[in-house]
Parts: structure tokens; sequence; C-alpha cells
């Protein structure tokens, strides 16, 4: 059984989306197995983006994260990495397929409704930036 980690990033929890996404998180047989609503701090939000942080949004992005509060999760499934990057949807909600998290909900290509990780060792990474294993059942 796989873990993957999860943001509902603050442009849905603004538009009260919280329970929107996990219906559709749930619907597709994924477990969240951890949960909580924070507000990322500046430090948490670059060091979470690191990867980002030659970009030209880089700024953008991060000063976007810690606008309003996060929900962070932990998910399980089989294949829970892959199974929800597909239910994310693309990026790019203009080029995500029907049905899927972004295309329902997202603003932009920036206020793009949900994070989630890109494998299985990047989950293991983020999952440990915001719980700890004792929290998660
Ligand atoms: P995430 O890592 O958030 O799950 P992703 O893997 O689909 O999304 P990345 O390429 O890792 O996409 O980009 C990370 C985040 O940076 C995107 O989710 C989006 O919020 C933001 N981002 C990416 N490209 C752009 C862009 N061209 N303009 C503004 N923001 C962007
Ligand atoms: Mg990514």
């Amino acid at each position: 059984i796989e873990r993957t980690f999860s943001i509902i990033k603050p442009d849905a929890t603004k538009r009260n989306l919280t329970g929107a996404v996990n219906a559709v998180i749930e619907a597709a047989g994924l477990q969240i197995v951890a949960q909580k609503r924070i507000r990322m701090s500046l430090p948490e939000a670059r060091k979470f983006y690191a990867v980002h942080k030659e970009r030209p949004f880089f700024g953008e992005l991060v000063d976007f994260m810690v606008s309003a509060p996060v929900v962070v999760q932990v998910l399980e499934g089989e294949n829970a990495v892959a199974k929800y990057r597909e239910i994310m949807g693309a990026t790019n909600p203009a080029q995500a397929a029907e049905g899927t998290i972004r295309k329902l909900y997202a603003v932009s290509v920036g206020e793009n409704s949900v994070h989630g990780s890109d494998s299985v060792e990047n989950a293991k990474i983020e999952i440990a930036q915001f719980f700890s294993e004792n929290e998660i059942l």
C-alpha cells in the first residue's frame, strides 16, 4: 500500500471546497489517513517548493501558498501517487481532463486548488515535512 502527500491550496479553502475536493479523493478509493488545516509560514512554503526556486513564478507561488490556510493531507491506497496525480488533472486547468479536481475547481495555472507528490520518494519527504508518523492512522 502506497502513500502520497496532498495540499488543498488557498484558492480552494477560501471558496469552501475542502469537502468537495475530499469527496473526489474518497470516490477514487483513496483514504485520507491524516489531515490538518494550517497556515503555512513563508520559510515552510519556500522549503516545500525549493525545487522551483529558479522559476519565474516562484515568488508568486510562495506568496499564494501563505495567503490563506491550506489543508495538508496524507492519502493512502494502491498506486496512491499516480492515482492522485490522475484525479488532480493537469497543472493548467485549461488542459485538465473532465472530472478531475483541477478541471472542476481550479482558477488558473497558479491557483490550481491542489498539490500532489510526483513520486513515492518525494511523497515520503513531503509527508515528513508536515506530519509525524503517529499522526497518520
Ligand atoms: P504541484 O507540484 O503543486 O502538485 P504540479 O506538479 O502539477 O503541481 P509543478 O510543475 O510542480 O506542477 O508546479 C508547482 C506549482 O507551481 C503548480 O501547481 C502551480 O501552482 C505553480 N505553477 C506552475 N507553473 C506555473 C506558471 N506557469 N505560472 C504560475 N504558477 C505556476
Ligand atoms: Mg509538482
